[in-house]
């Protein structure tokens, strides 16, 4: 099969990492008898620079023509000064934006060879854990009615959460689905004992079942889920919730992994069009150095593969090649605390010999 990525490299060490991803895809692409054709797109600091603004209308019609987009990071302190408007980062949430990407998929998974990065106590993750969390990414008090105002004690303020059941029902089907193709289990989180958006929610996730019986849900107050997460992470498979709900815990479920450089995310609408990328920044203090560590990358690859092409054997070639390599004791700098690392363009070649 043909299939069409847009790169959009950004800035920092996006470049590095897009790049590694690249060569780990083209490993893929001969391995299995596909073709993958890479167009790069300005997006974020790089953009500004070039064409005055963050996101041209080139790379948002790039994106939209391509089969799947691949991001690395952007921003940086050149760019920190300009106004919000003129951000890299405002380019985010505009290409988020055109492309309609209503979910998003944060995985966070504790590698057993990386369990002493972990900040939680040896005991609670003596079996690691490996949980999805699908957040729904474009409704709720994020995008709802909000004001200043003037009101019984002066000034104030007020933002409003909102949830239609087209939106509740779509991310319900996409967290179902997930949970489908992984440990069947899904737990829903919300806010249902106070909130009436949370009682809608529930009541959906719950109608839902009947359409995937072989799924077993569950329901948890979200400051329960905050401290379930660090209490037995290993009790959760699938996770859905809300956007800002899914903002808090998604972050949450990151740092007990205890490895920014290894967390791939995906964006996903009504298409298999997606966007992927690693959840960490442009760590503009390493740019240049050959000392990123690309495998949040590689990962993000893995999940286009699997979530936009239905491609489940290559995405596993990916995964199994990183456990691989972490397994055979090999790190980059930002995991082996002084010890000898491998470059980036080092890591790179050590994952494309056991694909
Ligand atoms: P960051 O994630 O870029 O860096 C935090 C720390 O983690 C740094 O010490 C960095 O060196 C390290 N780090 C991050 N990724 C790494 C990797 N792959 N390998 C090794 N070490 C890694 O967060 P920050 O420093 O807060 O932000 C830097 C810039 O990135 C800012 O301009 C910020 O706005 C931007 N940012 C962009 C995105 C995005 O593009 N999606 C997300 C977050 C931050």
């Amino acid at each position: 099969m043909n299939y069409n990525i847009a790169l959009l490299r950004g800035d920092g060490i996006g470049p590095e990492i897009v790049d590694s991803a690249v060569r780990v895809l083209e490993k893929v692409g001969e391995k299995f008898g596909h073709t993958f054709r890479f167009t790069p797109y300005l997006i974020g600091g790089c953009a500004i620079d070039a064409c005055g603004e963050p996101l041209p209308k080139e790379t948002v019609e790039g994106c939209l023509a391509a089969d799947s987009v691949l991001l690395g990071a952007v921003g940086g302190p050149k760019w920190d000064t300009l106004p919000g408007n003129m951000r890299p980062e405002k380019a985010l949430l505009g290409i988020r934006a055109a492309m309609g990407l209503f979910t998003n998929l944060r995985p966070a998974k504790l590698y057993p060879a990386l369990a002493s990065e972990c900040p939680l106590r040896a005991d609670i993750v003596a079996n690691g854990f490996d949980l999805m969390i699908v957040r729904e990414l474009t409704g709720g008090i994020y995008f709802g009615e909000r004001g200043m105002r003037e009101g019984k004690y002066g000034e104030e303020a007020y933002d409003t959460e909102c949830y239609s059941r087209m939106e509740i029902e779509r991310i319900g089907r996409v967290a179902f689905e997930t949970a489908r193709k992984r440990g069947k289990k899904l737990c829903s989180i919300d806010k249902a004992n106070v909130l009436d958006t949370s009682r809608l929610w529930r009541k959906i996730m719950h109608e839902l079942t009947e359409e995937y019986p072989d799924v077993t849900l569950s329901d948890m107050l979200v400051d329960n889920a905050a401290m379930q997460l660090v209490r037995n992470p290993a009790q959760f498979d699938v996770i859905v919730t809300s956007n800002m709900f899914g903002d808090i815990l998604s972050d949450e479920a990151s740092q007990i992994t205890g490895s920014i450089g290894m967390l791939p995310s995906a964006s996903l609408g009504e298409t298999t069009r997606g966007l992927y990328e690693p959840i960490h920044g442009s760590a503009p203090d390493i740019a240049g150095k050959h000392l990123a560590n690309p495998i949040a990358t590689i990962l993000s690859a893995a999940m286009m593969l699997l979530h936009s092409f239905g491609l489940a054997a290559e995405h596993d070639a990916i995964v199994n090649a990183v456990d691989a390599v972490l397994n055979a004791g090999l790190r980059t700098a930002d995991l082996a605390h002084g010890a000898p690392a491998l470059s980036t363009e080092e890591m790179t070649d050590a994952i494309l010999e056991r694909i």
